[in-house]
């Protein structure tokens, strides 16, 4: 008998909503009942309220075949991406990161060696950013390898930044650069398929360091935190660059109930980058706002705090708050707008 009588039931397919309009629909009949709970679901981690402070939690599941291809990703630098990744959401908060816990399913296509060698890497995480490893839980898999990573943090309660308190006029921040993890994927993608039609041909990668790293290794965006504190700079609202410049700077746009215009010249760029995007044919700019795996900071500050910032390389101001009315721009090189979508930069040149 089957337990699901179909024709009783209406079934949407999931695409038909996107990530966000599943999430959204899912939870919204949720509401939180504890005092502790300061902020549940829509930023980049939950708050609660602890002693003195606020703890931050945040989850991030990693799919075989989905974020990853084992045939060009090495298992170590896969453990460290795990761990960097979240803590990026930490850090999206202001927050220190402090522990995690590790769960994955696996398949019998696994050794034990090639675990070894993925908690080899999730260790130099946890020693980078000093975090301890506390707990998590181990099943199997018929398909594949699935890594999913809980992190706790704090951050002191008058330093938190949610998406949401962005002011018209404030100035919008981005650190490092953008785009390049993008590229690594792409270089990822082209050697294996070469590979695949003649598996005596060598990868061709060397010159291509920092696109690589950047996919295979990224840092979660710690240092630039420390920064900003010494400089005694909070910014009005954080999000960290998961998904690509425009959908985050679309998200602080709905949270904080403001318009964002972006500055296709100021976005940064790394210039070994350049010559990338001319061999895949491919527009940088467009990788930076749609690309994703960045995992930088995208920051408002107020006006008043941009004396502090502007000579520092790390930090680039890449355009600036406006009224909710005005929308989400970005503002081309020859003055035209062109209103920001989630995904909808066509990656590829025109
Ligand atoms: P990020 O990109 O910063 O990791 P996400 O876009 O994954 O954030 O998630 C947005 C918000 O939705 C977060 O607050 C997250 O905790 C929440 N969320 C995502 N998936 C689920 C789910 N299946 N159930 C409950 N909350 C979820
Ligand atoms: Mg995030």
């Amino acid at each position: 008998m089957a337990l699901i009588d179909d024709k009783s039931i209406n079934t949407t397919p999931i695409s038909s909503l996107g990530e966000f309009g599943l999430i959204e629909r899912l939870t919204k009949d949720f509401k939180c009942e504890n005092k502790t709970t300061i902020k549940g679901i829509g930023d980049d981690c939950a708050v609660l309220k602890a002693d003195t402070n606020y703890r931050l939690v945040s989850t991030d599941m990693l799919v075989e075949g989905v974020h990853f291809d084992l045939a060009y990703t090495p298992l170590k630098h896969l453990g460290f991406k795990a761990i960097a990744v979240n803590i990026s959401d930490i850090c999206a908060m202001n927050g220190k990161p402090s522990q995690v816990t590790v769960s994955v399913a696996v398949s019998n296509r696994f050794s034990v060696e090639a675990l070894d060698e993925l908690y080899l890497g999730i260790q130099l995480a946890c020693k980078e950013y000093h975090v301890d490893l506390v707990g998590g839980d181990t099943t199997s898999s018929l398909s594949g390898l699935v890594i999913s990573v809980s992190v706790l943090g704090e951050v002191a309660t008058e330093k938190i930044t949610y998406r949401s308190g962005a002011k018209v006029n404030d100035l919008l921040v981005v650190t490092g650069d953008l785009g390049a993890s993008y590229f690594g994927l792409q270089l990822l993608k082209r050697e294996k398929e070469i590979f695949k039609e003649n598996p005596n041909v060598q990868p061709d990668l060397s010159g291509h360091d920092y696109a690589l790293r950047r996919q295979l290794k990224p840092e979660a965006p710690t240092k630039y935190l420390k920064i900003l504190d010494k400089l005694s700079i909070i910014p009005t609202s954080m999000i960290d660059i998961s998904d690509g410049l425009s959908s985050e700077a679309l998200h602080i746009s709905k949270s904080s109930n403001i318009g964002v215009s972006l500055y296709e010249d100021k976005i940064p760029i790394d210039y070994s980058i350049m010559n990338l995007a001319t061999e895949f044919n491919l527009n940088p700019i467009s990788c930076a706002l749609s690309g994703g795996e960045d995992y930088e900071l995208l920051f408002s500050i107020t006006q008043n705090d941009y004396d502090k910032l502007k000579k520092d390389p790390d930090f680039t101001i890449v355009g600036h708050v406006t009224d909710v009315s005005e929308g989400n721009n970005l503002i081309a090189n020859d003055g035209s707008l062109h209103p920001l979508k989630a995904q909808g930069w066509d990656i590829a040149k025109e």
